[in-house]
């Protein structure tokens, strides 16, 4: 059964019959992260909804699966969705929902989906985004070559203002990462879909202002979600928009970056470092030829790990103004992808 229109007309009767047993609402979680995790959320979740029954989808009767109207999810199967006829949104506790969109399909007939917005996760990304470009602007990666080799040089210094960071996504993770760099004194540039405005931070839009920001951008990094217009962009074409020798930080998605060009890139010296954080495949599989390269560090997706517990709160404060008030939070756009 799929979650359509005409399924959620027989919602006022699921209604009456969820009011008619109690006043508090059952909520599905659905999830396919591992069982520990799911545990914690759904503790700190049913802590912080006192009112309300915040239930595995496994532990929900085949009764209980109609009476859902919400379903807070983690990686869910759709084929589980699926079962949930009567979803008026979805919360989900991720903020890039791009498998979600690829996976539930006919997305017109779908109901709305809220991803994760969590001041708590953009100050763990703004963040991670500064250490590592004090990592890449302090020459850290070439020092540890150097101490394998017992090499004693040392390279000359670079003042932060003279470093330009040009960060691709202005939103809620890029744009305070933006500005986190901008008061440690870097240059900073930023590019998004539309034109956006952010104090002591120069803005560019559109595929002319790439072009533009790339040129000028020591360090560049990626904060945009995975859609179909940004999968791939940091290709072959992109790179040699770059200033020779730019380093690169994708803690977006791992598609975003085309494996193959970023190896041909760093390999002809037009890239001469990237950190990555994320991967087309994760775990990043054993035999992949990141994990040797010399100018490539990888991390294991722990840029900006989700907090349960803000988290938790975050969807929680949405859910309970939702049943106070019937205002869904801002959804994702499907036609963008984010
Ligand atoms: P967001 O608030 O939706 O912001 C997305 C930004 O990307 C916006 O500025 C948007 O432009 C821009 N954008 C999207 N498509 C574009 C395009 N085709 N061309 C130019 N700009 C485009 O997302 P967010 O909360 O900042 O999160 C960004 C991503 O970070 C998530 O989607 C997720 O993939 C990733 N993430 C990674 C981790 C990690 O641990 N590595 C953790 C959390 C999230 P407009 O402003 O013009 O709309």
């Amino acid at each position: 059964m799929s979650i359509t229109s005409t399924s959620r007309t027989q919602l006022s009767a699921s209604k009456l019959t969820r009011s008619s047993l109690s006043n508090s609402h059952l909520i599905a979680f659905v999830s396919r992260i591992p069982r520990a995790e799911i545990q914690r959320w759904l503790i700190v979740l049913n802590e912080l909804l006192p009112d309300n029954d915040v239930r595995l989808f496994d532990n929900l009767t085949a009764q209980q699966k109609q009476l859902c109207t919400l379903a807070v999810v983690a990686n869910p199967d759709p084929a589980e969705l699926r079962q949930l006829p009567n979803l008026q949104w979805i919360h989900s506790t991720w903020a890039g929902v791009e498998r979600m969109l690829a996976e539930l399909p006919a997305a017109t007939e779908l109901c709305p989906i809220v991803r994760l917005v969590d001041p708590t996760l953009a100050y763990t990304m703004a963040e991670a985004v500064l250490a590592w470009t004090l990592y890449l602007h302090r020459d850290m990666p070439a020092y540890r070559l150097q101490q394998a080799s017992a090499q004693w040089l040392q390279r000359p210094y670079i003042a932060a203002g003279e470093r330009t960071v040009g960060i691709l996504g202005l939103g809620k993770l890029g744009a305070l990462s933006a500005e986190r760099l901008n008061a440690n004194g870097f240059n900073v540039l930023g590019w998004s879909r539309h034109q956006r405005s952010l104090k002591n931070i120069r803005t560019f839009a559109a595929a002319d202002g790439l072009a533009s920001m790339l040129a000028q951008s020591d360090i560049v990094v990626n904060l945009l979600p995975l859609t179909n217009e940004t999968r791939g962009l940091l290709n072959s074409a992109r790179f040699a928009q770059c200033k020779q020798g730019v380093s690169i930080i994708n803690f977006g998605r791992g598609a975003t970056v085309s494996e193959a060009d970023l190896i041909s890139a760093l390999d002809t010296g037009i890239v001469s470092h990237a950190v990555l954080d994320v991967f087309e495949e994760e775990p990043l599989p054993a035999r992949h030829p990141y994990w040797s390269h010399a100018n490539i560090t990888v991390l294991p997706h722990i840029s900006a790990p989700t907090c349960i517990r803000s988290a938790s709160k975050i969807v929680a404060g949405n859910i309970q103004e939702y049943y106070k008030s019937g205002r869904i939070p801002e959804a994702v756009n499907r036609q963008l992808g984010y």
